[in-house]
């Protein structure tokens, strides 16, 4: 199959060619991209007004299979992640069974498989730090490696135990893999709901203190710094996490990190309007987290942008506050969204949040031939208007889940076409019907 795409305003980071451009795909491939393109035979994709860019790239997704298919499978996350424009999407291990051996590796592999048959993004498995995400024991990385897993994290159980985090820097260090960490101390967070402070305050209810982020962050800092072992640091969110990690950059010490969506658009406040729905680990925080995690952003300290799109039931999130599951979707609003707060409010450019939601997370993964845009590269790409604004409503969801606290909320930026290995797999405004 050939496709022309005409006339899309093509923004790439990496060699920084923007402009007015036609893109031949040709197979899986990029195929030619110049002026005035012809190519007889080639299905034609109309671009005028739309950006063009590679794929984006999730580093933290969560899709519930195996164990949790009532909240969520591989196969619809990854048609959810298809129709926010992902092209690859990396899943964490936090599943029942965990993802700590290669058999269960290879049982994500072949869900993957399946789900890209169907229309879905590429799933890349994330593995366990510590067997059965128990933080006693290291698993077999080198195992897990071949298996195909990309990455290691215990998200959502954080390592506390600081001697099997080191060990585990070296050993996944000598494999290749880098650590994402999901930092929060575990003693001061317990189970409580919301930031500490003055919602907590006001809700009397204990909170979540922003110190219990902020102390792993800098042991993993720290650890990285004594190992020379990468560390990647998860879905950052309080002022002091930015500012650990700027320093440390600047040490020269192998440290990236990501935030979400949900970090630079909402603060603690939002748990009093939305209740279980504004609940997330780490708890949304303060109008000054707010702008330091945007100045983060700017500055180059904060690598990337992730969802960590955390699927839940109905009937879960509809219990109280402080009994309902942590988490919110996102793959289905993170463009839009990210577009809303940070390209619109004219704080960063196109091209330069592309980076952090394409190339930073896919090289901070090493997933090969993922987040850039070259002639004889992969055709993994997406087709948005930048301006087009649209009310999100959770009904329309390809996840199965609705658990977010942008429903409702009125966004800027909207996904056109997903197209990955050269086949649109995804076209706004045409579901259900053969592509
Ligand atoms: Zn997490």
């Amino acid at each position: 199959m050939k496709y022309l795409i005409r006339q899309g305003r093509l923004v790439d980071p990496v060699s920084g060619i923007g402009g007015v451009m036609d893109i031949l795909l040709e197979g899986d491939k990029v195929a030619v991209i110049g002026s005035d393109l012809s190519a007889p035979g080639a299905q034609v994709i109309d671009a005028a007004g739309l950006t063009v860019c590679a794929g984006l790239v999730d580093m933290h997704v969560h899709l519930r299979e195996p164990g949790f298919e009532y909240k969520e499978t591989i196969s619809s996350g990854a048609r959810a992640g298809a129709a926010g424009g992902f092209t690859s999407i990396a899943c964490m291990p936090n599943t029942k069974p965990v993802i700590d051996s290669p058999g269960a590796v290879a049982f994500v592999k072949e869900k993957a498989a399946l789900a890209r048959r169907e229309g879905g993004a590429r799933v890349w498995p994330i593995a366990a730090v510590s067997r059965g995400q128990k933080g006693q024991e290291v698993n077999d990385y080198e195992g897990l490696k071949a298996a195909g897993a990309v990455a290691l994290s215990d998200d959502g159980v954080p390592v506390q135990n600081a001697n099997l985090l080191r060990d585990a820097m070296i050993l996944a260090h000598r494999q290749g893999l880098t650590i994402l960490s999901h930092c929060e101390d575990a003693d001061l967070v317990q189970n409580f709901a919301v930031n500490e402070g003055r919602v907590s305050r006001q809700l009397r209810i204990p909170g979540r203190p922003a110190i219990a982020e902020e102390l792993q962050v800098m042991r993993d800092a720290m650890l990285a710094e004594e190992t020379g072992a990468a560390v990647h640091i998860c879905h950052i969110s309080t002022a002091k996490s930015v500012a650990i990690v700027r320093r440390y950059k600047k040490k020269g010490v192998q440290i990236t990190c990501e935030t979400c969506p949900q970090y630079f658009t909402f603060t603690e406040e939002e748990v009093l309007q939305q209740g279980s729905l504004a609940r997330v680990n780490p708890p949304l925080r303060t109008s000054a987290d707010v702008e330091a995690i945007i100045e983060g952003l700017k500055d180059g300290t904060i690598d990337a942008i992730a969802t960590d799109h955390a699927p839940h039931s109905a009937e879960e999130k509809a219990r109280s506050l402080t009994e309902a599951p942590s988490g919110m979707v996102g793959l289905e609003t993170a463009l839009a969204a990210t577009l809303t707060a940070l390209y619109h409010t004219g704080e960063m450019s196109l091209s330069d949040i592309l980076r952090k939601m394409t190339l930073n997370p896919a090289c901070i993964l090493r997933l090969p031939g993922a987040g850039r845009l070259s002639v004889g590269g992969e055709a993994d790409l997406v087709l948005f208007d930048p301006d087009e604004e649209w009310t999100v409503d959770p009904e329309q969801f390809r996840s199965q889940a609705r658990n977010t606290p942008f429903g409702g909320r009125t966004l800027k930026g909207r996904v056109k076409y997903t197209i990955i290995g050269g086949e649109v797999i995804y076209r706004y405004g045409e579901e259900g019907t053969a592509l």
